[in-house]
């Protein structure tokens, strides 16, 4: 009997009213492994019912309560952590010691979560007027959502429940359709360790669960990570229907490597960035800008060395540096871009296309490609491929590196391979980028950093987690407080209050 993923509603595992059903693949064979359900807007409605009727107690339960459930829950994640990683594997694809590495920093923002008593201390001042005080407080603003991407089915949805429910909000988070199992069994570990029924809720689901998300009137704030074209569609449908919403996009990571670099550093950082899950990371390294030919001749062999001793095949062989892409549609995608590439006129160095891993010939295996002689004008600079695919631009000066990265839509990530402090600090000032890296190939901030791009890789004004992200989940209440005396009576005051 096929497995069906249901949603967790109220604290039970929920089939769902008139739910469509999807299947869910496992890349490595190619094969359907199980079934998700997609909510219709009556089961995503009462996941919201459910997440509304829990808020008015969950905001009154003392942080110091609450805290103590995270503190489980990060010792349940620790305890169940091979099978959460397992089943990122069965359904992402990616290398079980990778989905390690995103599970850890899933933990590390339900540490961070844990010091919620300090980040909600508000902000007081005495004797603002004569005998008045005035306070900030922040409060947590009620139901809350949160949509996710397949490529982190652990990390991205704890960049936001563990926060936004800390803060004393209830959530309603949907996952990727294609990685639901480890967001839904994660959930109910927080259940396990004691979240009230109500406070958490996953609703798996496409469009329409999404849309019922955006359009309740319930729901007062909507986080989402995915592609731009669909961020920018949440932002602008979230915002006009009056609620808060953070939505981050896509991007077109560029390192920018330098005569003077550590090369055979630079070229470990780069394998790793460019096909470490198969290039299916917003904070990947799909282009490297070499300063100078003669940088880029020996970044081009060494890669070249590197890519023939790359071991690909299924995620759960951590002797694997690639598993598979996530489905076959995504797999035809990144192929065609490849093809692309040849007929723009890059030079194909290395060629993955006809890649075949043996006793997996069905899986979604592409090998890791390399790209010469890119050009800014070029489909495959321009567009997001989200696959293992690396594009070397040649440039002659750091400036023309600079103006590149500048000129381009995205500004999620990007790294500069340098051993020249004043060259770091030029690019660490005037680079137009969220999150940058100097010889780091993924600046990913940690918990108590936030993360965010710029320009089309974020739309909203508050980035994800950190102290953005307290700031995301609550609403500012400044209260002025007088408490009348005898002594200090007073007659009406028509002019405007003012301490002149
Ligand atoms: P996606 O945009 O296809 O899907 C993201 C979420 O949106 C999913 O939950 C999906 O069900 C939902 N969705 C998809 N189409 C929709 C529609 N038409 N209407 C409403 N909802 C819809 O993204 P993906 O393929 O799952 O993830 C890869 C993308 O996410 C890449 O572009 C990557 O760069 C980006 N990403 C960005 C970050 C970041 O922090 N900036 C992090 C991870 C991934």
């Amino acid at each position: 009997m096929t497995t069906i993923v249901q949603h967790l509603i109220n604290g039970k595992v929920e089939p769902g009213e008139n739910d469509r059903l999807q299947d869910v693949f496992n890349p490595a064979t190619g094969e359907s492994s199980k079934q998700v359900a997609l909510a219709s807007k009556s089961t995503t409605e009462q996941a919201i019912s459910a997440a509304q009727a829990a808020f008015p107690s969950w905001r009154n339960t003392t942080p110091s309560r609450r805290v103590q459930i995270m503190f489980k829950l990060k010792s349940l994640l620790e305890q169940h952590a091979e099978t959460i990683c397992t089943m990122i594997t069965d359904e992402h694809g990616k290398v079980h010691n990778d989905a390690r590495g995103e599970l850890g920093r899933a933990i590390e923002n339900v540490e961070f979560a844990c010091g919620i008593r300090e980040l909600l201390k508000g902000e007081h001042s005495k004797n603002v007027g004569t005998a008045i005080d005035s306070w900030s407080e922040f409060q947590p603003l009620g139901v809350t959502a949160g949509i996710t991407p397949f490529n982190f089915p652990a990390m991205v949805p704890f960049w936001m429940w563990p926060l936004a429910v800390m803060a004393g909000n209830t959530f309603v988070l949907k996952p990727s359709e294609r990685t639901p199992t480890a967001s839904l069994f994660m959930a109910q570990l927080a259940l396990e360790a004691g979240l009230p029924p109500g406070v958490l809720n996953v609703v798996n689901g496409d469009r329409e669960a999404v849309d019922t998300l955006l359009h309740d009137p319930r729901v007062q704030a909507v986080s989402f990570v995915g592609s731009t074209a669909i961020a920018q569609y949440i932002y602008t449908t979230a915002a006009t229907a009056g609620k808060r919403v953070q939505a981050l996009g896509g991007a077109k990571n560029h390192a920018i490597l330098m005569p003077d670099a550590d090369i055979d550093n630079a070229v470990g950082s780069i394998m790793g960035a460019a096909y470490g899950s198969c290039g299916e990371r917003c904070m990947a390294l799909p282009i490297v800008v070499a300063v100078g030919d003669a940088v880029g001749d020996a970044l081009v062999e060494k890669v070249k060395v590197a890519l023939a001793s790359m071991k690909i095949g299924p995620g759960h062989d951590n002797t694997n540096d690639m598993g598979p892409l996530v489905t076959r549609a995504h797999f035809e995608k990144v192929k065609e871009y490849v093809d692309v590439g040849v007929k723009e006129g890059a030079t194909l160095v290395v060629d993955g296309r006809d890649t075949v891993v043996q006793g997996y010939e069905n899986g979604f295996f592409l090998g890791g490609c390399l790209f010469d002689h890119v050009t800014p004008d070029m489909k495959i600079y321009k567009d997001e491929i989200f696959g293992p695919v690396l594009g070397i631009v040649r440039v002659n000066t750091q400036q023309e590196a600079m103006d590149l990265i500048n000129a381009h839509e995205y500004g999620n990530g990007t790294c500069i391979f340098t051993r020249d402090g004043e060259s770091a600090r030029y690019f660490t000032d005037n680079i137009q980028v969220g999150m940058v890296g100097v010889n780091v190939p993924l600046p990913v901030p940690v918990a108590y950093h936030s993360f965010g791009g710029w320009k089309r890789s974020i739309f909203g004004d508050l980035a994800m987690y950190g102290p953005d992200g307290v700031r995301f989940w609550t609403r500012r209440k400044t209260i002025t407080q007088r408490w009348p005396s005898a002594s200090l009576r007073e007659s009406a005051v028509f002019s405007f209050p003012s301490n002149a």
